[in-house]
């Protein structure tokens, strides 16, 4: 149940005052804008740096500096084995068994590691479902892979749209799409939170109509991994990918993750692109002649993990099980509702919410259509001690993120909007 809201400082301070996670913002470390912290709303773009993380980075610089090379087996979290501590925590914020996530390389690189193994078309079945207008990394990386087999991307990869005069997909059509494309679906590869609109689709039904049409299901965590309940397993989505830099706050550039559900994970026949980092980790070192791949989603690992970007990982993912993604979640409603409303009470219809109004279907983001001068409203704010982003064509992106965002921060913003309106 959200509570009755009111667009004042007191009811925000007395928010603030009664969230259970309000101590999580003191863990992290803000921007100034004339020496005040700014309101920072732009978590799903980057998140903001834990504390706790230059701790874990200087902990890795002293080990490389004592140990050299005797790190790998001796460091204090050893960096033979470095994926091994994050995948729990990984497993927890996903919902999925800890060997069916594993951290390496970037989101865009994982995609196509996952296309590599998950997209095998056949004459009759090799078409690609997804939703129009999805991120650009992620269009180009399904046309040059659907190119590279030798398949052309018009006549394999179909893009579920909003209808006419609508802005979000409609959870039947994205259902009828994949029933209309029946036999010839080789793979649906959808986000789990649409990185423009906001928009949450609906993973578990997204999934099981892929699987009635003898299709695979793969998810885009970038915008959902962090910020909404996930149950990967549960739904049983065959995989996944994400990156950590977003509501996962690793730091820019951070090493990103996958899930592979355990059914394929366990599958030593699967075709794959495979490194040594992904072999029998029993006979890793051994140098043996043909690769034999270990198992669980770290089979898919190529390279030695990055010790520093997964140091600092480490110390972010850490803060969510203590914090509690149902915790966080449970927070995140109220904030984000609050900030719907401080929106419409200082904006009316000056701005268009283009996100859904119903909590179930987003996350913390709340993406607007400003009617009149959207980019000055946009560069006012920034100048004015308010993070956001700008997305072309006319989207501003707004996303409270509860583990460090206040009641207080969006009541913030809702008077620098107010004041933008009025320039
Ligand atoms: C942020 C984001 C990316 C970024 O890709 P990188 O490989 O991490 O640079 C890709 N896809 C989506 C959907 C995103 O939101």
């Amino acid at each position: 149940m959200l509570p009755v809201f009111h667009n004042t400082l007191d009811f925000a301070r007395q928010q603030d005052e009664d969230d259970p996670l309000q101590n999580f913002r003191h863990r992290f470390l803000f921007p100034q804008h004339k020496d005040r912290e700014v309101v920072y709303l732009t978590g799903n773009s980057l998140g903001l740096q834990p504390k706790s993380v230059r701790t874990a980075l200087e902990q890795e610089l002293s080990d490389w500096a004592m140990l050299g090379v005797e790190g790998h087996f001796h460091a204090t979290t050893p960096w033979w084995k470095y994926h091994a501590p994050l995948q729990a925590p990984l497993a927890h914020i996903v919902g999925a068994q800890p060997h069916e996530v594993v951290a390496m390389n970037g989101l865009t690189v994982n995609l196509h590691l996952l296309l590599a193994t998950f997209y095998q078309p056949t004459a009759g079945r090799f078409k690609i479902l997804c939703e129009a207008g999805s991120f650009p990394s992620d269009d180009y990386a399904l046309e040059t892979h659907v190119r590279m087999r030798g398949l052309k991307p018009e006549d394999t990869i179909i893009e579920v749209a909003p209808r006419q005069g609508e802005q979000t997909l409609r959870p039947e059509d994205i259902l009828e799409a994949i029933r209309a494309a029946g036999q010839s679906l080789a793979l649906v590869m959808f986000a789990g939170v649409q990185y423009y609109t906001g928009q949450v689709f609906d993973m578990k039904s997204i999934t099981f109509a892929a699987h009635q049409v003898g299709a695979i299901a793969c998810f885009d965590l970038a915008h959902a991994v962090g910020n909404v309940p996930l149950a990967l397993h549960e739904w049983n989505v065959d995989c996944a990918a994400w990156c950590s830099y977003k509501y996962l706050n690793s730091g820019p550039g951070g090493v990103a993750g996958v899930y592979i559900h355990e059914k394929h994970a366990m599958n030593k026949d699967l075709p794959r692109l495979a490194g040594w980092w992904g072999y029998d980790e029993q006979e890793r070192f051994a140098m043996k002649k043909g690769y034999r791949p270990s198992e669980g989603a770290q089979a898919w690992q190529l390279s030695n993990a990055p010790v520093l970007l997964m140091a600092a990982h480490k110390a972010a993912i850490d803060i969510f099980e203590e914090a509690g993604m149902e915790n966080i979640r449970a927070k995140s409603e109220i904030l984000t509702g609050f900030l719907e409303f401080v929106i419409r009470d200082v904006a009316g219809s000056r701005v268009q919410i283009i996100t859904p109004s119903n909590p179930a279907e987003r996350g913390a983001q709340l993406s607007l259509f400003v009617e009149k001068n959207g980019r000055a409203v946009f560069d006012y704010l920034m100048a004015h001690g308010v993070m956001l982003d700008w997305r072309e064509p006319n989207v501003i992106r707004t996303a409270p993120v509860p583990l460090y965002n206040s009641f207080e921060d969006v009541w913030r913003f809702g008077e620098a909007l107010k004041n933008a309106l009025a320039q």
